[in-house]
């Protein structure tokens, strides 16, 4: 006998956007690989490119600039149709600069993914990082829905990619983007077939989409 079950699978697109020396880089490190490397290579220009699977449900291609956000002539086809934007600024940086940072980063997010219509197709992320060169202290950084910028963010998260203090409040914001964004999508349909005379083994055929 043979056991055929299907399951779904959504292809979401995250970009990470945020000036050079931030942490994005650190960020994807520590989200797809779980560590922090520090001194991380900011020089090379070219694509990163990870992808992470998130409940066996959500497969995330991420893409990291390398180098050409410093000069501002980042590829639009990093930006185009992603689902989840993840603007990182540093908190070495002064409130009005993350501040500006933050709007020049959206206003790029926005002018680039001309192929959403609205809002709703896409979940926009700020990360505070580096709250460990804060002390204990952890920067505020509440939500103001009256503020004109914190209506278009979901959310705004103050972590340490060093520490790692926090960032499980990222990862969280992430997969519920992904919840609330999967009725945008049309999910790729797996199918897992299990022989019965190989017991515990599983193998995986594409299947319909
Ligand atoms: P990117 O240019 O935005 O990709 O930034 P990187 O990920 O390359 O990080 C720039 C520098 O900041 C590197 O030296 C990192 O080790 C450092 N860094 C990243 N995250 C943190 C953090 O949370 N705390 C501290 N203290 N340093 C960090
Ligand atoms: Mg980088």
């Amino acid at each position: 006998m043979v056991i055929d079950t299907f399951h779904n699978e959504y292809k979401m697109k995250l970009v990470m956007l945020g000036n050079t020396g931030v942490g994005k880089s650190s960020i994807v490190e520590r989200y797809v690989f779980g560590r922090f490397v520090p001194m991380h290579h900011t020089s090379t220009i070219g694509a990163q490119f990870n992808t992470k699977r998130v409940d066996d449900k959500y497969r995330i291609d991420i893409w990291d600039t390398a180098g050409q956000e410093r000069f501002r002539t980042l590829i639009p086809m990093y930006v185009r149709n992603s689902h989840i934007v993840v603007i990182t600024v540093s908190i070495e940086d002064s409130k009005d600069s993350m501040n500006e940072q933050i709007e020049y980063w959206l206003k790029y997010f926005k002018d680039n993914t001309y192929s959403h219509v609205s809002s709703s197709t896409y979940r926009v992320i700020v990360v505070y990082n580096k709250i460990d060169l804060a002390g204990s202290v952890v920067p505020s950084v509440k939500q103001d829905k009256s503020a004109s910028l914190d209506t278009e963010i979901s959310v705004k998260v103050a972590l340490s990619c060093k520490t790692g203090r926090n960032f499980d409040v990222l990862t969280k914001a992430i997969e519920t983007a992904c919840a609330e964004l999967e009725s945008t999508l049309t999910p790729i349909s797996y199918k897992t077939v299990k022989p019965s005379s190989e017991e515990g083994f599983m193998r995986r055929i594409f299947g319909s989409c």
